[in-house]
């Protein structure tokens, strides 16, 4: 049976164009890598650069390890994609573990270091700790912190958002105000949670519009590859997994290969009703690895490119 269209809702009628549509033309995409902790991980991270950068993304964020426990190793990972590569690398900055003169600092530091973007988050105190409590001198909330980066130097600042509320917000509103507050302070662009009805995005899209959140509000997408610990973490962050979801994963816990072609199917038609309902940027959580984050680009019409005075894959030329 056909599809009903209903024509009083013109973005839902987009929506339910298919993925063999013709290929979108205007999209824009980020990558998201966490820093390596060893040797190992520090090889299939920069595999995944190479492989990745040639998709020319508008930036690459590093992110910033829970409890602050990663700060060397972010600020190592950004500072080398800055200098060994094209890319333009954004790095993510917490409250948690460090007064405000302590961050500042390290503020300044990538400052120096040339790195002019920062997602700044409260972040998620250290595992085990049952109620998040500032730091006595530190910046309490994220919305604090951005307006601290903003004292130190004119970054372009990133923060987070959830479509589907903060798990410690005291209600659906407070956390919208809790947005705008850190778009006043100063950032001029949301990433979301992860989520997988794009319903849920639209909704809380329009809702940022009315609360009169004009920026640009980042989806951010975790191709699956494990959904058991996809389950467990989105638990634990407050998105949730819908059924139809865990239908398709269901009895692939042991067949990694064929939950890899799910995934990429899943994530794809999810990026392309986004982008039928009028979505253009899409930040991915690629979890250091790169095929099924390329294979959705791909997908997105996102295709490799060159780029003058930089080799294939992204990296600066030996003779630069
Ligand atoms: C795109 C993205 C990237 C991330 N990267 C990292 C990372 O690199 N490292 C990491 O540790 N974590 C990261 N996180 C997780 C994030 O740190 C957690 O979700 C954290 O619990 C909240 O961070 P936030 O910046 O959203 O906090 P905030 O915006 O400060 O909000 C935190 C909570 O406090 C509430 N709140 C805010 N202000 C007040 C106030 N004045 N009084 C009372 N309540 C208030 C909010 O409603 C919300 O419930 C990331 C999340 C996203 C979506």
């Amino acid at each position: 049976m056909p599809t009903v269209i209903r024509p009083a809702d013109p973005r839902r009628r987009r929506i339910i164009v298919p993925v063999s549509s013709p290929l979108p033309k205007d999209v824009r995409v980020s990558f998201e890598f966490f820093p390596p902790k060893t040797a190992a991980m520090e090889q299939s991270l920069w595999g995944a650069v190479e492989r990745l950068a040639v998709l020319h993304p508008a930036y690459v964020s590093v992110t910033y390890g829970a409890g602050g426990s990663t700060r060397e190793r972010t600020h190592a990972t950004v500072v080398r994609l800055r200098t060994e590569t094209a890319l333009e690398p954004a790095a993510h900055l917490t409250c948690i573990g460090a007064v405000r003169e302590e961050i500042d600092a390290i503020a300044g530091r990538y400052w120096e270091a040339g790195i002019r973007h920062i997602v700044a988050l409260r972040g998620d105190p250290p595992e085990g700790t049952e109620v998040y409590r500032p730091m006595p001198g530190g910046y309490a909330y994220a919305s604090d912190l951005v307006a601290g980066l903003k004292q130190v130097a004119d970054f372009e600042i990133s923060v987070a958002a959830y479509p589907e509320v903060h798990p410690e917000a005291a209600s659906a509103e407070a956390d919208l105000d809790n947005l705008k507050r850190k778009i006043d302070a100063g950032a001029t662009r949301a990433i979301t949670q992860f989520f997988f009805d794009v319903d849920v995005f639209f909704r809380f899209l329009d809702r940022c519009r009315a609360a009169g959140i004009t920026v640009p509000i980042v989806p951010g997408i975790l191709p699956v590859t494990n959904f058991a610990r996809v389950r467990q973490f989105a638990g634990q962050c407050g998105a949730s997994i819908p059924d139809w979801m865990g239908d398709l994963f269901a009895g692939l816990d042991d067949d990694p290969e064929t939950r890899k072609l799910v995934a990429a199917s899943v994530a794809a038609e999810q990026c392309r009703a986004l982008h039928a309902g009028g979505v253009d940027q899409f930040h991915f959580y690629t979890l250091n690895r790169a095929d099924l984050t390329f294979a959705i680009c791909h997908i997105l019409g996102v295709r490799p490119q060159t780029v003058a005075g930089v080799t294939g894959l992204g990296l600066k030329a030996a003779a630069d």
